[in-house]
Formats: structure tokens, C-alpha cells, sequence
């Protein structure tokens, strides 16, 4: 929704790795070993596929998902000075744990054109058509519940350190995730206005 309304590109790591393991590179077959277990994957392999993505040399970006840990929170300021972009604004999404759980597993995309939808809310099952390509719509392996629980236990000890690193820094802005779309992208409006 940032990168329509603003036109400012959005970058998933998750999606870029999801991208390699799909191609069935090295480096993509490397992150599945570790992504399909819910764990994080390692920073060198984060860091060289964004890296790979950032040499198409946009002049302003939407992380999305990354960065996940101190180290790869640290590595990203000399590459952000290399492009002259300063690091503006970090969107901290808190959420309880049962509106995860409802998100993750009703999550499906679709095969064709990549675009997530809800089941429940965008679409009516899992099994039908794309609304959008009519391509066919997929559930990520790692939105089994078992890798859900192994994924926020490397959230716990991984990413949640990222919360303090932002604060002492005065660049986070603390979004309730937990309600409707348009509430929730109305309190991110908010914040990058402010
Ligand atoms: P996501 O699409 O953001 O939910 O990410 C899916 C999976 O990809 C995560 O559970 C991690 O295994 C991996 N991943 C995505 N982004 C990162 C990152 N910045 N650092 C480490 N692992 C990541």
C-alpha cells in the first residue's frame, strides 16, 4: 500500500530469497534449508541478495521484513550512505500473537502474479481461482503452525533487539497491527507524514 499510494518501491527479503530458492540457485537452495525450518537465514546470504537488488540504484525503498537482526541493521547503514539515502523512518508492526496465527494461516498467493490475499476476507477459499490472474493460489510451506511457533521464537531472540536499536535512535514509530487495513495503513500514513 506504501509503495502504491507513494510510489516508493517496496523490498521483501523473504520474497527475494523465496525468488532464489524458486530459480534453484546456490544461494536460494542455501536460504531454503533455513526459511522451509522457520529459522532466520544468515546475514552474509540477506545481505548479498539485497545488495544484488539495490544495484538497480532507486533513490528511495520500502523494506519490507528486513532488517531482522542488529548485524544486518548495521551493515545496512554504509550501503544506504553509499546510495546517499537516509534511513527516514522504522515501521514497527506489533501484533498479538492470535491475530498472527488468523493472518498466517489464512494467507495464500498466487503463482501467477504474486499478489497476497486473505482467505475470509479477499477470497472465499484457498482452493479458488486468483481474483486478479485467475492463476492458482498457494500456501507458503513455512505458514505450517509448527514453523509459525519456530519462527517468533527467532523473533524473540533475533529481531526484537532490532526495537531498542531504532528507539535509541529516534527513528521508530510503534504501528497497533492488529485491526483492519485501513486502520492500520491509516496510522502508517500518519507516521510517515509526521
Ligand atoms: P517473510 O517473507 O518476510 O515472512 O520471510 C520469510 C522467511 O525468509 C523468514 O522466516 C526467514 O527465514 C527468511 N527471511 C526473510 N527476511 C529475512 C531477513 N531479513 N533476515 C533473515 N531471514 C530472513
Amino acid at each position: 500500500m506504501i509503495q502504491d499510494k507513494y510510489q516508493i518501491p517496496a523490498v521483501s527479503t523473504g520474497h527475494l530469497l523465496r525468488q532464489e530458492a524458486a530459480a534453484g540457485s546456490e544461494l536460494g537452495q542455501q536460504a531454503a534449508s533455513y526459511t522451509s525450518k522457520g529459522q532466520l537465514a544468515p546475514d552474509a546470504l540477506v545481505m548479498a541478495v539485497l545488495k544484488q537488488w539495490m544495484k538497480s540504484g532507486l533513490d528511495s525503498y520500502v523494506f519490507d521484513g528486513f532488517p531482522r537482526t542488529v548485524a544486518q541493521a548495521v551493515q545496512l547503514e554504509p550501503m544506504l550512505a553509499e546510495a546517499r539515502i537516509p534511513l527516514e523512518i522504522v515501521l514497527f508492526l506489533k501484533c498479538d500473537f492470535s491475530t498472527i496465527e488468523k493472518r498466517v494461516s489464512g494467507r495464500v498467493t498466487c503463482s501467477g502474479c504474486q499478489t497476497i490475499f486473505q482467505v475470509g476476507l479477499h477470497v472465499t477459499s484457498a482452493e479458488q481461482a486468483c481474483p486478479k490472474c485467475s492463476g492458482k493460489l498457494e500456501r507458503r510451506a513455512d505458514d505450517q503452525p509448527e514453523v509459525l511457533q519456530q519462527r517468533m521464537v527467532q523473533y524473540a531472540q533475533k529481531t526484537e533487539p532490532l526495537v531498542e536499536h531504532y528507539q535509541a535512535n529516534g527513528l521508530l514509530h510503534v504501528i497497533n497491527g492488529n485491526g483492519e487495513f485501513d486502520g492500520v495503513f491509516a496510522q502508517i500514513e500518519r507516521a510517515l507524514l509526521s
